[in-house]
């Protein structure tokens, strides 16, 4: 990183009212437990924060990212030399009315889910088991059981690489199956306007109940993971399956390389058994999506992202 004086750090810290930290090791916030270290991680409370320090890179042409829970994110080995604004639980505000939901960032998704359950509005209940947060859920366009956020998406609210805020509306996000606007354009999702319909809170709890119940049964959520590594494609699905199935029949649950292995409960997962690399994870990955590609014919997409030492978050399939 550019080097970064005292008197940057006393500026940032008057721009950021959250945390401001240096040398954090990356595996121990990321949920795959994995990564070096990085720089510079700040935790901004509102947009203006955002904005504030999006200016003063700006200025100063300094490249940065941004991360949420880190639950669909595979840091490298090398750690993270460019500063990384991080948004949580600081930029978490959230209010209701008349079914319209404003909400910031920050916001953890099973705790929107829960909330939409108390205020008898249904839609939220396929989020209640994805543990990130919501700007990471609108880059990611997330969801489950066959839905996604976008479905639910009024209008969001961000900040561009030269800390103006933008908003837009849903049919300009250009939210796709796990994929939006937001994963190419170099904005910070910082809000989000959203819709539910009304419904019956006791139909909803037992839909919520009922969906974490099956991931229990399903996903091995016991283990650091990023949830399922690879997407799903319709081409894939019609002729052979979800990819999960397809990389099962292949053989490889329990594969290993290094402290990485294929989940022997999910073969869509790759999980972290202690002391995982970047690398290990990636070279599991290439060798799943080369034997996907002799049998089928079909290349599959990561859904997990790598982030780079230089700040870049790319698919993780653009990297094997
Ligand atoms: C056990 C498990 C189960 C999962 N199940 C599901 C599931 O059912 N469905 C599903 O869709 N996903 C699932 N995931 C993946 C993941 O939880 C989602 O993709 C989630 O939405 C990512 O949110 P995050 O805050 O962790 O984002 P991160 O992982 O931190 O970031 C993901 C991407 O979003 C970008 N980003 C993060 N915050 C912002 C922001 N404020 N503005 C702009 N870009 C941002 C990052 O740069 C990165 O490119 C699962 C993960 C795990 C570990």
């Amino acid at each position: 990183m550019d080097c970064i004086s005292e008197n940057d750090m006393d500026m940032l810290r008057d721009i950021c009212s959250g945390d401001v930290l240096q040398g954090v090791d990356l595996s121990d916030i990321s949920h795959w437990r994995i990564g070096g270290r990085a720089a510079l991680v700040l935790r901004p409370s509102s947009t203006t924060e955002v904005a504030a320090l999006r200016r003063w890179f700006y200025q100063r042409g300094m490249a940065h990212l941004v991360i949420g829970k880190t639950t669909n994110v595979l840091f490298a080995d090398e750690g993270l030399h460019v500063p990384c604004i991080q948004i949580g639980a600081v930029m978490s505000k959230l209010s209701i009315e008349h079914g319209e939901v404003y909400a910031d960032a920050g916001v953890w998704v099973p705790g929107l889910s829960r909330t939409l359950m108390l205020n008898g509005l249904t839609g939220g209940e396929h989020l209640c088991g994805i543990p990130g947060t919501l700007g990471g859920l609108i880059c990611m366009n997330g969801g489950s059981n066959s839905r996604s956020i976008g479905g639910n998406v009024i209008s969001v609210e961000s900040v561009d690489s030269r800390g103006s805020i933008v908003e837009r509306d849903a049919k300009e996000c250009g939210f796709g199956y796990r994929s939006s606007i937001y994963q190419t354009n170099d904005e910070i999702v910082t809000a989000v306007r959203m819709r539910f319909l009304p419904g019956v809170c006791s139909a909803i709890r037992v839909e919520m109940l009922k969906d974490l119940a099956n991931r229990r049964r399903k996903f091995p959520l016991k283990e650091p993971s990023c949830g399922s590594v690879f997407k799903s494609s319709p081409g894939i699905y019609a002729d052979f399956g979800p990819p999960g199935a397809v990389i099962e029949r292949l053989g490889f649950k329990g594969m290993r390389v290094g402290g990485a292995m294929v989940s022997p409960k999910h073969a869509n997962f790759i999980v972290n058994t202690g002391r995982a690399k970047a690398a290990d994870v990636l070279e599991i990955m290439k060798s799943i999506r080369d034997a996907v590609y002799a049998q089928t014919g079909y290349l599959l997409e990561a859904e997990a992202r790598y982030v780079t030492p230089g700040g870049k978050v790319l698919p993780a399939s653009s990297v094997l």
